[in-house]
């Protein structure tokens, strides 16, 4: 129960997983591949506005073929972690962060906006309920995944007039197993992900289909990523799959660091912004700016830009080792491996996550105590 915001437990009686099976699945989760026993719904309706929410044993929906998201995409989701800290509690990272980017989804969608506070509530009575599932140690978390759907059943193409918002859970181990490797990315020159006034500032899954085959020439190219440019010039570097790309120019003190700006093309990344800050911290200087991959390939290559780096929920921190297109060729970034300033921000924001540090920007919400 939070505030405004009941969210009714409706699981008492149902099956759970027994403890042996539960851990066998924590010993070696992957990322999204296992779900928790319980999740929450609610409603949005004309007459009634947001209702029913409520925590529900995991499971499958019942929906209408006809139902309007699965054919004109109204849909969209958000991404965040509850970490188990070493006292056994459980803290989620900036949760109202993503509890506005959703909101901000909804609307350039043309869907109906989950309140912040019925946001943050699903969360903290999801996790409070399946706490056992929330892995403890360092990289290792429960992800949580809110999404929202157009539940009108009918063909007709305009703004739905009802919604269901969704929160389910997936325990997520360490995403570089065997420590941490540079990954390899494919300049995409003739797909774009995202144009003025479209919605790649949306986290929506139509972005996301969008991608598939980008990403699936990077992988013919033997690229475990690829890397998207602006759609009209095809020149500056924007984003990384689904994550958000830092460069890193200079080494030891002089070191600076710089993220593309926000456009309305890239997808507003929480660890992005996160990073401006903790990379101040650090003393590193920030810039927001602009990159093409001509000036990429040719500060790799004359060392003016030492690292580069990609950033989001789910992996954290990825160094970026490799590059390749078809216009600029192939080419190594720090000789194809990690960087220090990669390792220092990557260190420095897991120890926030994991409360190994002071909270000092009081980013860290608390679930379970
Ligand atoms: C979710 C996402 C990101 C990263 O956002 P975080 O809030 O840092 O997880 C970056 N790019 C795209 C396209 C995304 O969907």
């Amino acid at each position: 129960m939070s505030g405004l915001w009941e969210i009714e437990n409706r699981t008492a009686g149902a099956a759970r997983r027994a403890r042996a099976q539960r851990e066998e699945i924590l010993a070696n989760p992957g990322f999204g591949k296992y779900f928790t026993d319980s999740m929450v719904t609610a409603d949005w309706t004309a007459d009634k506005g947001w209702h029913d929410g409520q925590l529900i044993p995991y499971g499958p929906l019942s929906l209408d073929p006809a139902t309007n998201f699965m054919h004109y995409g109204q849909a969209i989701f958000e991404g965040l972690k509850a970490y188990r800290h070493e006292d056994d509690s459980i803290k989620t990272f900036r949760p109202f962060e993503n509890a506005r980017r959703f909101g901000r989804s909804a609307r350039r969608l043309a869907m109906s906006e989950v309140p912040e506070e019925l946001f943050v509530a699903s969360i903290e009575a999801l996790v409070e309920q399946d706490q056992d599932w929330v892995p403890g140690g360092r990289e290792r978390s429960l992800y949580l995944r809110p999404f929202l759907i157009s539940t009108e059943i009918g063909l007709g193409v305009r703004p739905a007039d009802s919604y269901k918002y969704l929160l389910i859970a997936s325990p997520a181990g360490a995403y570089f197993a065997g420590g941490i490797s540079p990954v390899s990315v494919w300049i995409s020159d003739d797909y774009a992900r995202a144009a003025p006034g479209g919605t790649g500032e949306a986290k929506c899954a139509g972005n996301y289909a969008g991608s598939l085959l980008a990403q699936a020439e990077a992988a013919a190219h033997g690229c475990d990523q690829v890397v998207w440019l602006d759609a009209i010039a095809r020149q500056k570097i924007e984003e990384m799959g689904g994550m958000n790309l830092y460069f890193v120019y200079g080494s030891g003190d002089s070191a600076r660091v710089m993220t593309p700006k926000l456009t309305g093309t890239l997808l507003p990344g929480i660890t992005r912004e996160s990073l401006l800050t903790v990379a101040q911290d650090l003393g590193i200087r920030v810039d927001e700016g602009e990159i093409t991959v001509a000036e990429l390939k040719v500060g790799c290559e004359s060392g003016e830009i030492t690292e580069v780096f990609a950033c989001g929920t789910a992996a954290v921190i990825t160094p970026v080792g490799h590059v390749k297109s078809r216009l600029n060729g192939s080419f190594e970034v720090n000789g194809g491996t990690t960087g220090e300033i990669t390792l220092a921000l990557r260190n420095a924001l897991l120890d926030i996550q994991s409360g190994e540090v002071p909270d000092r920007h009081n980013w860290m919400h608390p679930l379970v105590d």
